[in-house]
């Protein structure tokens, strides 16, 4: 018998201003982080004005980290202190592992509308994989399956799996699965998780049940648009939708549990190893 995970936070994202003046809202971030590992942010930035995301993210280094940028309208221009240059279109994806370092900018640009709208997820590294060679996965949309169910969902997978189709990033230490699922009113939608990894959802369209409460003072019911919600553990993540549909991100991944020392686009194990 499977056990269905129930919702351990059911809390909401919240403006954020970030790099150079954009406008975002976080999801998750410093103070939740601890809860959420192995991941450390989820910003989600989405606007119909320009002047709230054109000023985007100068100059900057990562390290110990992986950024995953997931763009839905509008696109980002991509540049490093390597000379890698690119531009991550709409449905397209960035995987990112700093590694031991990179400096980068990242500069939305919106669509012919003046529209943006995009995720950033940072997942966190292990001591043995902060220092390893920099690297990209620069997967177009094209390259990501969009795997249609009998009962309408639809999942886009960027890594993990959906019955025999796999997302095109894997090889990652953390196994992380990375869904943009899409389920239409008055449908269930089921997804196994392997017991023992952290797994969340954060929805950005309609609103869907995630399930119950975990325990007394946990928040249960439904959850809308710019919800995030965590999940305790267990073997699988169930979702019921009623009149409305639903879209959300579920993301899972392997607990690191070893120390975290973060400042700002840094997360290494130790306070000594930021003055590096
Ligand atoms: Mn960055």
């Amino acid at each position: 018998m499977k056990s269905t995970r129930q919702i351990c936070s059911l809390t909401s994202s919240r403006p954020t201003l970030e790099g150079a003046g954009v406008h975002l809202r976080r999801a998750l971030g410093f103070d939740e982080a601890p809860g959420f590992d192995p991941f450390l942010l989820l910003d989600d930035f989405r606007s119909n004005t320009p002047a709230h995301y054109i000023k985007g993210f100068p100059w900057h280094p990562h390290r110990g980290i992986e950024t995953i940028t997931y763009v839905l309208r509008g696109q980002v221009e991509h540049g490093d202190s390597m000379g890698n240059r690119g531009t991550i279109g709409a449905g397209d994806v960035q995987w990112m592992t700093a590694g031991s370092g990179i400096v980068h900018q990242e500069m939305p640009a919106g669509d012919p509308e003046g529209r943006m709208w995009g995720f950033q997820l940072w997942a966190n590294l292990p001591a043995s994989h902060k220092m390893m060679e920099p690297r990209y996965r620069d997967v177009k949309a094209a390259q990501i399956p969009e795997v249609p169910l009998p009962n309408g969902t639809k999942v886009r997978v960027i890594s993990g799996a959906i019955g025999q189709v796999r997302g095109p990033v894997q090889g990652i230490v953390t196994e992380p699965v990375y869904l943009d699922v899409s389920v239409p009113p008055d449908t269930h939608f089921v997804h196994p998780i392997p017991a023992g990894h952290t797994a969340f959802a954060y929805v950005f369209e309609g609103e869907a049940d995630f399930g119950q409460p975990a325990g007394r003072g946990a928040r249960g019911g439904l959850a809308a648009d710019g919800n995030l919600v965590s999940f305790s553990d267990g073997d699988q993540v169930a979702v019921k939708t009623g009149k409305a549909p639903a879209r959300f991100l579920l993301i899972s991944g392997k607990p690191i549990r070893e120390p975290v020392a973060w400042y700002g686009p840094i997360v290494m194990n130790t306070d000594a190893e930021l003055e590096l």
